[in-house]
Formats: C-alpha cells, structure tokens, sequence
C-alpha cells in the first residue's frame, strides 16, 4: 500500500482510488472522457485504475483493473471507440454479479466509480451504490472479506457520464458522441445528395435512434431533408398523403432531388413501424420517384470524435472527479449534464427515471408526454423542420397586417453556417408569409450597386450544406454612408433586419442603433447573430462557424501530430486565427491536448516560454519512447509581436539541444472550414428562426418621416439585439446595453471576458504544465 503524508509530519493517509469504466455501447468522445479523468484524478491527488471491458471487468476482476498512469492516456483524445473497452454484462445485473464487483473493488482499493456510458450502465451504477453496504455486510458474512478490510470502503460514491450516440438522456442536450455520429450522418447524406441531385433520385435513409430521434431529426435539420419520421412523434394517420404533397411541392417548384430520414424505431400512431423499405415504396408507389435506400449502420458509432465531443467529455471528466471529491455519503448520485453551454450536475436517477419514462410514453402511445420529455429545443426543432418543409401550412401564417419585408445581410468574414442561417431565416419567413430580401455583398452592395433580391424557396433551399457565403459579404459598416443605407432601407420598406457575420457585424447593429435618432428607416426591429470563428462578439459564449472551424484545426492537429510518429521527437508551433481572441486556440487546445495554449488575453513572455520548453524537456523524458506522436503549442496569431511562431520554433530548437525538434505549421484559411459542421448547421437553424421571431413580436409600422418621435423602436433600444448563448439559456441582449465598456473591448475587438478563458487552466492541468503529482 503506497502511503504520503496527509499533512507534513501528519499521520500517513492513504491515497483515494477512483475507477472509471466504459459501458454500454461504444460512443466517440469516450477516450476523452477516460482520459480526462484519470489525468484529472492523478492531478487531485489521488490514484487512477481503469475498469476494462465495462461490468465484466468489474464482475471479473483481476488483470481487469488496472492502475493507469498519466502516460497511459496519452494521445487518447483523437482515437474513436473506446480503448479500455466496454461490454454487455449480464451477470452485473443479478446480485450475485454485483457482489463479486464488490469485492473486486475493495481488493483493489478503489473508492469510488466514475460510469460512461447510457441509462442502463447508470442504472446499474446506482444499483450498486445502494445495495453497496448490503454487499459488503454480505461480503463479510460468507467470510469472503474480513471486517477490517471493508472498513475503510462503507461508502462508495458514484458519477455517471452520459456516453451514447443516440442523444437519449432526458436532462441533457448532449450526450458524449451524438455530435460525432450526427458529423458521420451528414457526411453521408451530403454524399448521397449530390447523386440523388445528379439523377433526380429520392434516397430513404435509415439513422439509428430506437426510442429517440435526435439524430434523425438533427439530420433532418442540418442536410434540409424533406421530410423525416421519428419514434416520439408518430405522423398522422394519413402520413402517406402528407408526405408525398409536401415532397411534390418541393418537387414542382424545381427541386431534383429528395431525401427522407427515417430513425430505425420510427412508428405510426398505433406503434407499427414505419420502414424505409416501406417508405421507398410509398415515394415510388405514390410519386413514380426513383428511390433507394441507405441503411447507415454502425458506421454511425465510427471514427475518431468531433471537436466537440472532446471538449464536453474532457470538461464532463474533469467535473466527475470534482463530483466524487466533493461527495458525502449523503449526497445523491450525480449525472454530468450540459444544457446549451453550461455543464452542471443533476441527480443520476432523476434523468434515468425521466429517460425511461420517455420510453414507456412511447410504448403506450402517450407521443406528447415522450416530447414534453424531451429537452426543450427537440420539440422546438421539430415545429421548426416542419415549418420550413411544410411550406403552405395556413394555420403557421402570420397575420395578414402583420406579414413583414426582412432584410438579410451578411457582414465580415464567412464562416460556416451562415448559409444555413439565411436558409432557415429566409423558409421560416416563407412559411409565416413575410417577404425575405437578401442585401448582397455587405454595405458597399446595397449602397453602392442597389443589390437586393426577393429570396424564394429553390434559391435558398441547396444553401443548408454550403460553406462561404451564398449572398457575398463584406466588412465595411454602414457608418461609411449611413445616409444611403437609411435611404434604400426607406426605399424598400424594410420592416426589420438580420446581420449576420461576426465583430463588424455587432459593429454595423451598433451604428445602425445610434443612427435610429436621424433615420427613421432604422427604427425597426434588428438583430444580430453571431457567426465567426474567432466567437468574438460580445452577448453570446457561442457563434457559428466556430464549431467548423474547431473541427478543421482538431483534423489539421492530428494529422500532424500522426505525421510525426514516424520520425524522431517534435513538437510543433501552431499558428492558430481567431483576432484577438484566444478562444479557438483554448478550445483546439482542450480538443488536442495542446501542450500549451498562446492567447492574446495572457500574452507570451520569457518565463512561460522557458518553464514550457523545461516541460518538453520533461515529458520527452518521461513518455519512455512509448508513444512517438509529435507534442503541440497552439499560438493565436496574435497572441505577441515578438515571439512569433516562427521565434518560438527556433527557441525551442535552440534550448532543446538536439534532444527534440521544432517545428511550425499555419493552417491558415483551412481554419474557416470547408463544408459546415452539424452544430453549426442546426444552431444555425434555431437561432436565425428565433431571430424572425424576434422581429414579428417586435415589429412596429414604420414611422413616416416627420411624425412625432418616441414611438416604434425608438423608446425600445431592445429592438436592436444580439442573439447569443449564454450559460444555460439563449438571449437576446440590446446593443444599447452590449455596446458598454463593461461588455465590449472595442480597442480590442472582443468581449470584455471570455467565459473559456477558465478553460485554459484546464488545458494547461490536463498536459502537466503545472507539473503532475508524483512525478516532480
Ligand atoms: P446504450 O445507450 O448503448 O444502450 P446502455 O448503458 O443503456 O448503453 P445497456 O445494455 O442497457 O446499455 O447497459 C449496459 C450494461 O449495464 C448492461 O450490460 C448491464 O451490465 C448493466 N446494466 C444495465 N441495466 C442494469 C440494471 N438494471 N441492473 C444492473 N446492471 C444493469
């Protein structure tokens, strides 16, 4: 038994053990979370052992669970699966089972249980945890153990982590791999839809979900699929006809191709399944359409995670261990949740009973109960697809005097999702009966060329997929010429505006806010949302097109990172973008495991560089030749004017000494993404929508000229917002509050504080910058 002082000069205090395990079906992201664990267990203090092959491991014991050391998870975060192991254990859901894990853990001394994996690995975990002293008693009573040797363990505390691909856990928006299945859905159907374009065919695509349809929907959602069928909301009885009108609309305005997705435990309203087979035969039954059927499979459970699910299992890791250090025998269970960008704790039991009681609604037929469910945004989405597929739907129209003219422009930088953004705003303005207008290429396009154009629904509807942007953007703000830019929107009647794009586009809502005094025309609801990859822009913690940009930079790290196994030790200088802010840079970070982050925010001077180059030294030292893969430094590029990328590179050749290179590498543009990710495609989607909604509950008649002030927008500066994720919740914040010292650096382009930038310390935690316990 190792054994270190509690106190210098205290009594000797044995070390906590904390197991962490896989169970269930394997999901990407799962080797992140292990790996933040046990990095964040050894860095507490305490001890780590993996459980291998999930309850089996446990129930057998022995060469099962081992002791992991910080080396042993190196390079974990970008392998798929999961590389302890998981299983189906049957013999842990009988006592017997049970008991045997038992006594296996205390045999191994471990304290306390860290479980990835779904409701039924949670179930089973909080099984255990309150039979635990039942066990032990039973333990000592057959004379398996002595007394003396259950002593120490009477409690056993547990932390679940929510792995499964289906996004089936009731509590949380997000599961640890249901980003990265849902990337591998829409890599398969974008590939699907340019053959269905070329020969004008429908493709049935069957998704997995049994008793949830979060993935095909979110499918549905990012691909613009025409229609989809999901086990929680059973279409109407006469769905065959319904589907078929909404497809041959879509068909008769000019559309080649289609693409229906069906989730594998789809039903109709009395629980008979609805087939994609079944489906294919309605499409050419019904509509003559050449159709096939793709059935995804397990490649949906492949490959390597998403940028994102590296990040929610590293930060959903590191609150677990936190969880089990500050747990009490009192306390309940805790389950690792998110909610839109906050990772909080909830009882375990309450989300599994919920989980499961959305599964019996289903299996008697209650479909609103299983929706009310479902986390709030899964109904929303739903009303949302079928708003912007089921286009003429009369009872979805606005108010005849309430049917607005909306401007959509796009500002600054492209990034990915702003098209999809323009789509869905453009639909949903379609399905209310407003008219949505594009201003092309910025400013300079409206002031200068006069270039608007009415959009209609074929133009935007191929847009959901694409990156760049479809209308041309621009950076220059309306400041240039305000008085054109009040005179077109006066011409056009303009009765409320989406900016889309990123710090200038917060800029250009700003200008046009102070400008509402002298122009009338601005006196209409506007909005902005929030799409760059340096998420820079103050009232929001997420903008689109950073998800892109995270996965392109986590793709590019790899791969160097692989190029660098077969040669000799390297570390490698990334140049990262991201403005003034070193949000991507922390992020990629957390995603990578970069050996060190370099953001703007904390600057770079000679004492980082040279205890980070001590590091190097350090970690080369110690990985024992065992795993070769190159070592990174991710630097925003303007995190210094003196010690750029390529100064740091040379220093670290010089100060290495020929025991490790150095190495730069600038991704450059490659960061902004080609095809948008998922994420950002339906985040995309739900904010823009929300955005049109803000304006129809804020919209005022214009005001004439010459009226009497202080109506309309005007003693509303909260008509002029920016959408934004924060904490748990999206908002709407007015500029006139936003555009405040307290909110926004204006030298500096960025919000005053950063909530990642407390991330950073977790980065630097996780790659032992801050030295790690036992090996100093
Ligand atoms: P997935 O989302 O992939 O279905 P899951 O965790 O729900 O994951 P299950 O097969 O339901 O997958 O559970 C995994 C394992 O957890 C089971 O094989 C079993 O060992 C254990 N388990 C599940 N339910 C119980 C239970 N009620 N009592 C004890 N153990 C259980």
């Amino acid at each position: 038994e190792e054994s270190r002082p509690a106190t210098p000069g205290g009594t000797p205090k044995r070390k906590k053990r904390i197991g962490v395990m896989t169970s269930g079906g394997d999901a990407p992201g799962m080797n992140a979370a292990v790996r933040a664990v046990v990095r964040m267990t050894i860095a507490r203090g305490c001890e780590s052992y993996a459980i291998y092959e999930g309850y089996t491991g446990l129930v057998k014991g022995g060469n099962f669970i081992r002791k992991m050391s910080w080396e042993d998870v190196r390079g974990w975060l970008s392998e798929g699966g999961t590389l302890i192991g998981t299983a189906r254990c049957k013999e842990f859901r009988e006592r017997p089972g049970r008991l045997a894990g038992a006594k296996n853990l205390i045999l191994n001394g471990i304290d306390a249980l860290i479980i990835c994996g779904g409701d039924g690995s949670l179930t089973g975990a909080d099984i255990f945890r309150r039979e635990w002293p039942n066990l032990l008693e039973e333990l000592v009573k057959t004379g398996e153990l002595q007394r003396e040797q259950i002593e120490p363990y009477m409690h056993l505390n547990i932390a679940g982590l929510v792995g499964s691909i289906d996004n089936d856990m009731t509590g949380t928006d997000a599961t640890i791999g249901c980003y990265s299945s849902l990337t591998r859905i829409c890599q398969a159907v974008d590939y699907i839809d340019a053959t269905a374009y070329s020969h004008s065919r429908a493709f049935v695509v069957e998704v997995m979900g049994r008793h949830c349809g979060w993935l095909a929907l979110m499918a549905g959602v990012s691909t613009g699929a025409d229609f989809v069928f999901l086990p929680e909301k059973p279409p109407a009885s006469d769905w065959e006809d319904d589907m078929c009108a909404i497809i041959s609309k879509h068909r008769g305005m000019g559309k080649r191709k289609t693409i229906v997705i069906v989730a594998e435990g789809a039903t109709d309203a009395d629980l008979n399944p609805i087939t994609a087979s079944y489906v294919k035969d309605v499409l050419s039954g019904k509509l003559h359409l050449d159709t096939r059927i793709t059935t995804l499979g397990h490649v949906q459970r492949g490959g390597t995670a998403c940028a994102y699910d590296r990040m929610l299992a590293t930060l959903q890791g590191v609150e677990a261990v936190d969880a089990i250090l500050e747990a009490t025998p009192e306390t309940p269970s805790p389950v690792i949740v998110v909610n839109e960008n906050k990772i909080s704790r909830k009882p375990l039991m309450e989300a599994v009973e919920q989980t499961q009681a959305g599964a019996a609604c289903i299996a008697r037929k209650d479909f609103e109960g299983a929706m009310k469910l479902r986390d709030r945004e899964f109904e929303e989405y739903h009303r949302l697809f079928m708003a912007t597929t089921k286009l003429d739907d009369p009872l979805n129209k606005a108010p005849e005097d309430k049917r607005l003219k909306i401007a959509i422009i796009h500002v600054g930088a492209p990034a990915g999702g702003i098209n999809a953004a323009t789509r869905a705003a453009a639909t949903y303005c379609l399905s209310r009966g407003h008219r949505p207008f594009a201003i092309n290429n910025g400013f300079p396009g409206l002031v200068r060329h006069d270039s608007v154009r009415e959009l209609d629904w074929i133009t935007v509807d191929s847009w959901a997929i694409r990156g760049g942007s479809e209308i041309g953007t621009n950076r220059t703000l309306p400041s240039e010429d305000m008085g054109m830019v009040a005179w077109y929107f006066q011409k056009y009647k303009f009765d409320g505006l989406l900016i889309i794009g990123g710090f200038e586009a917060y800029h250009a809502l700003t200008e046009l806010y102070e400008a509402r005094e002298a122009y009338p025309a601005f006196r209409i609801p506007m909005t902005c949302l929030p799409a760059t990859i340096s998420n820079n822009v103050p009232g929001t913690e997420f903008s689109i097109g950073s998800d892109t940009c995270l996965n392109a930079l986590v793709e590019y790290c790899d791969a160097i990172k692989q190029s660098a196994s077969a040669s000799r030790r390297r570390v490698f200088v990334v140049e990262c973008q991201g403005g003034r802010s070193g949000y991507v840079a922390t992020m990629a970070g957390l995603s990578v495991g970069a050996l060190a982050v370099y953001t703007p925010e904390d600057g770079i001077n000679l004492t980082t560089l040279q205890s980070d180059i001590e590091h190097l030294r350090e970690s080369f030292a110690n990985d024992r030749g065992m795993n070769r893969a190159g070592k990174l430094i991710l630097r925003n590029e303007r995190a210094s004017k003196t010690y750029t990328t390529q100064v740091i590179a040379d220093i670290i050749r010089e100060e290495a000494n020929g025991r490790f290179e150095s190495r730069t590498a600038v991704p450059g543009h490659v960061q902004q993404g080609g095809t948008p990710s998922p994420m950002d495609r339906v985040r995309a989607v739900r904010l823009a929508i929300r955005c049109i909604q803000f304006m129809e509950d804020n919209y005022t008649p214009i005001q004439e000229e010459g009226q009497e002030a202080g109506k309309g927008c005007l003693d509303r500066p909260e008509t002029a917002a920016v959408i934004g994720i924060k904490g748990a919740s999206v908002v709407f914040t007015g500029v006139h509050e936003l555009r405040e010292k307290e909110h926004t650096d204006w030298e500096m382009r960025r919000p005053r504080r950063g909530f990642w930038r407390d991330l950073k310390s977790i980065v630097d935690t996780l790659s032992g910058r801050y030295g790690v316990p036992g090996q100093d």
